[in-house]
Formats: structure tokens, C-alpha cells, sequence
């Protein structure tokens, strides 16, 4: 992945994939539904904007979605917006208080906020029939672009359940200059936005990415052996960015838990440092000191070099993954450890359930005691820890792979086009 300046945004280089590749993940019949799908779109302009490309679930998504809606005919591309320090600590204050927290929104906030969108819409160029921005960074847009055509919608990431109302109330504005907005619950939609559409969408991994691709068991054993992991010891892993709402401090408290009955456990957490959050560092060193220089707890970031077939091998290699968020958009690790085929154990929150059938796939847990109890449970059933890793994969194969994100937006844009005159974009090049 590479990215280059240019005023105000910056164009995301994106690799190549080809549907095609896809078809013998999820069969022929998905891949012609596909194909049909599009063909109205062959090359509709789609520009997808967002605060980074690296870190987190939304990054990892459109490096996959984007090239695909590529590959099905669409001339579609990713740009990045650009942020003062202050923008991206404001916009972290944001995600916290519409995930419930209880912060301040000073008038200095809210300038330092628009000042950065002001920066970004000054410097947006070209035509496009769809605008899809991602999350609260950049949601003024919109209305800062009112003159612009094409169809514009806003793709929440976020729980919005508990939002902060001073939060909400502010950026509820922006978001209805949208014509639509896309949650991944119905449960996420603010009773009181006012929007033309709102679609439901779950979030979706990537099942040829380097990330999720085969690999073998020796090559995993030998990657995590290079970072200190003994593969031949059990090991429970969290892969999450280093925040409050991941609980990585409680995921410590479960570690602690299990190792009384099974003194061999490890604990691997990963979690990369992404340039939007602030406080990753902060609470990286945070865990970091809870961890007491316990040396069976591996806390590895994309600073020690773990990328993504790091991340793959380490998943892999996990006995039991845990997800212990306290909050949860949706977790993209929660699939990636289904998809490897390991039972994985989430938080009660937000998307967990979505992804989790409780005691079929793994476990919902609302407690560090509940995590314990678990985690120890599948620890001595490898059988049946097993079996529910495997009823994951499918579960995953069925609703939460790259290609059922690309049929849910081109339902959109198809629906999108189709409300009032404007039957198809302006800007496609052929019409069914
Ligand atoms: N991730 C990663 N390295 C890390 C931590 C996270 O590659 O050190 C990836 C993880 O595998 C997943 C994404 O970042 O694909 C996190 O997405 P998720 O939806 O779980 O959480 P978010 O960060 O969006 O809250």
C-alpha cells in the first residue's frame, strides 16, 4: 500500500483483485450475481473518503471492496483526508462520545472539526455519481459540497445506540445533507436522523487477502516463533488497536485467570497503531505496564513488524481468540478468527452478536469471570472447540466475506438510482 500527497486529500494506491479469484471461495452463483448486479454501473464514478489507510476495520475493508467494485466495471477509488493534530484528537473525542462516553464539545472543538473538513472540501476535485464517506471525520462534506451531483452516502462504522447527545446533535446536520446512510444494525440508526435511505450493511473480510489467505500450520508455527510465541503452547490472542473499548486490560485479567489451571497459556495481543488514533501509543504503554513484564504476554504492534500474514499466522495459531470489546461497531477480528476456523469469545456488544452464535461458534461473555470460565472450557474440549470453529467458517462464508459487502452497495446504488427520474448514474457508460 502506498499513498501520495495532494492538496487536501491523498489518493489511496490500491493493489489489483479480480473477482474471478473469488469463485472458488463462494461459488459461481455469487460471482454471476455479481456481474448482473454491476452492469448498470460499468464505470460509474465511486470515490470512497476516509481518515486513513492503515489501522483499523475500516481501512482493511476498502483495500478489499474497492478493487473489487474495480473488477466488477465500476471506476472506483479511495481518497484519504488530510488533519491537523488537533482535527484527529477532536475526531477521537467524537468516536468515543458517540460510542456513549460522557465528553465536552467545546466551540473549539467544533472549529478545529470544520476547519479540517473546510480544508478537505476547498481541495475536493472531479465529478462522481456516488460519494461514499466513511464515518464522523469526514461527514461535513456533504454539506460543504452541496453544489456537487451524484448520489452521497454516509457509511457509519459506529454503535451509535449510546451516542453522547451533545455529539449526536451536532454532527446530525451533517449527516442529513446525505441521501442515504448505511449502518451495519438497524439498531444503530438514530431514531431522529432524517434521511432519504438507510441501508444495513455488515462490515466483511476478505478471504484471499494476506490477512485471511490459506496457510499452513508450519509456516504459521515458524512466523510466530520469530516473535517469541512458542507454537507448541497454548495461546489465547486478541488482535485489536490498543483502546479502552477493546479491554485489553481485561483481557490480561482473563490470561491471569486461565493461567491458574493451565500454567502453559500464553497471551498474544496485537494491536496496530493507526495514525487517526491519538491514543494507541497511551494505551499501548497502559497495557504494556499492566502486563508487569510478564514475559508469556506478547504485546506486538506494527511497530515490532506484524503486518498482516503476521496477523494471519498469529490467528492461526490461537487456541481461543478472544474479542472482550465493551463496545463493538461490528469487530472484523471476530470473522478473522471464525474464518481460520477458531471459536471465538466476544464482548455481548454491538456487532459481536451478529457474528457470534452463542455456544455454536463460540461465546458472548459480559464479564471477565464469564471470559475466564469460557476460555477454560474450550480449553479442555479441543474437540468441541474445534467443531465450533469450523460452523464459523461457514457462518462467515455465508454473510461476511468481501463479496457479499460488494452486492450489498451495489443494491444501494442501485436503489439509489432508481428512486424519482434519475433511473440510472450520470455518468455510466451502459444501462440495463
Ligand atoms: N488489525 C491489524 N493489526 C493489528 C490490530 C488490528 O491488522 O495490530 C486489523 C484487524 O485484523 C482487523 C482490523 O484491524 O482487520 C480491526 O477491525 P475491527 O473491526 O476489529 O476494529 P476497529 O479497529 O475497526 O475498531
Amino acid at each position: 500500500m502506498q499513498e501520495f500527497r495532494t492538496p487536501g486529500m491523498q489518493d489511496v494506491v490500491l493493489a489489483e483483485k479480480s473477482l474471478a479469484d473469488y469463485e472458488s471461495v463462494v461459488g459461481e452463483d455469487i460471482l454471476a450475481e455479481l456481474h448482473r448486479m454491476a452492469k448498470p454501473f460499468q464505470g460509474a464514478r465511486v470515490v470512497h473518503i476516509s481518515s486513513t489507510a492503515y489501522g483499523g476495520g475500516v481501512a482493511e475493508m476498502l483495500h478489499t471492496l474497492i478493487p473489487l467494485m474495480r473488477s466488477a466495471g465500476l471506476d472506483a477509488s479511495w481518497r484519504i483526508i488530510s488533519g491537523t493534530d488537533e482535527f484527529f484528537t477532536v475526531t477521537k473525542s467524537m468516536h468515543n462520545a458517540l460510542q456513549g462516553m460522557d465528553l465536552d464539545l467545546t466551540p473549539a472543538m467544533k472549529a478545529a472539526y470544520l476547519h479540517s473538513n473546510v480544508d478537505n472540501s476547498v481541495y475536493f476535485e472531479g465529478n462522481f455519481d456516488f460519494v461514499v464517506v466513511h464515518d464522523p471525520q469526514p461527514a461535513p462534506l456533504r454539506m460543504l459540497r452541496a453544489g456537487d451531483g451524484g448520489k452521497w452516502i454516509w457509511r457509519c462504522h459506529i454503535d451509535l445506540t449510546a451516542a453522547n447527545e451533545t455529539y449526536w446533535s451536532f454532527l446530525r446536520p451533517y449527516v442529513q445533507a446525505y441521501d442515504a446512510a448505511i449502518f451495519t444494525m438497524p439498531e444503530y440508526v438514530k431514531k431522529d436522523l432524517q434521511i432519504g435511505k438507510v441501508a444495513i450493511v455488515p462490515p466483511a473480510i476478505d478471504p484471499l487477502s494476506p490477512k485471511n489467505a490459506p496457510m499452513s500450520d508450519e509456516d504459521a508455527a515458524r512466523v510466530v516463533s520469530l516473535y517469541g510465541i512458542d507454537p507448541t503452547r497454548p495461546m489465547l490472542v486478541q488482535v485489536s488497536r490498543f483502546d479502552p473499548w477493546k479491554d485489553p486490560l481485561g483481557v490480561i485479567d482473563v490470561y491471569r485467570a486461565v493461567r491458574q489451571r493451565f500454567p502453559e497459556v500464553q497471551l498474544v495481543l496485537v494491536g496496530s497503531m493507526a495514525h487517526d488514533d491519538p491514543e494507541g501509543m497511551e494505551y499501548y504503554q497502559r497495557t504494556k505496564d499492566y502486563a508487569e513484564g510478564d514475559t508469556d504476554i506478547h504485546l506486538l504492534s506494527n511497530i515490532d513488524g506484524v503486518g498482516n500474514v503476521e496477523v494471519n499466522a498469529i490467528q492461526r495459531m490461537a487456541t481461543v481468540v478472544l474479542q472482550k470489546s465493551l463496545r463493538e461497531g461490528f469487530g472484523l477480528t471476530i470473522s478473522e478468527g471464525l474464518w481460520k476456523g477458531k471459536p471465538v469469545i466476544g464482548g455481548n456488544v454491538g456487532g459481536i452478536p451478529l457474528q457470534i452464535q452463542d455456544g455454536e461458534t463460540g461465546y458472548l461473555v459480559t464479564s471477565i469471570e464469564e471470559c475466564s470460565k469460557r476460555t477454560l472450557e474450550l480449553m479442555r474440549n479441543p474437540v468441541r472447540a474445534q467443531k465450533m470453529g469450523e460452523r464459523g467458517r461457514e457462518v462467515v462464508r455465508q454473510n461476511f466475506l468481501s463479496t457479499a459487502n460488494l452486492r450489498n452497495y451495489l443494491r444501494l446504488f442501485s436503489d439509489l438510482t432508481q428512486t424519482r427520474s434519475a433511473a440510472r448514474p450520470r455518468h455510466a457508460r451502459s444501462a440495463v
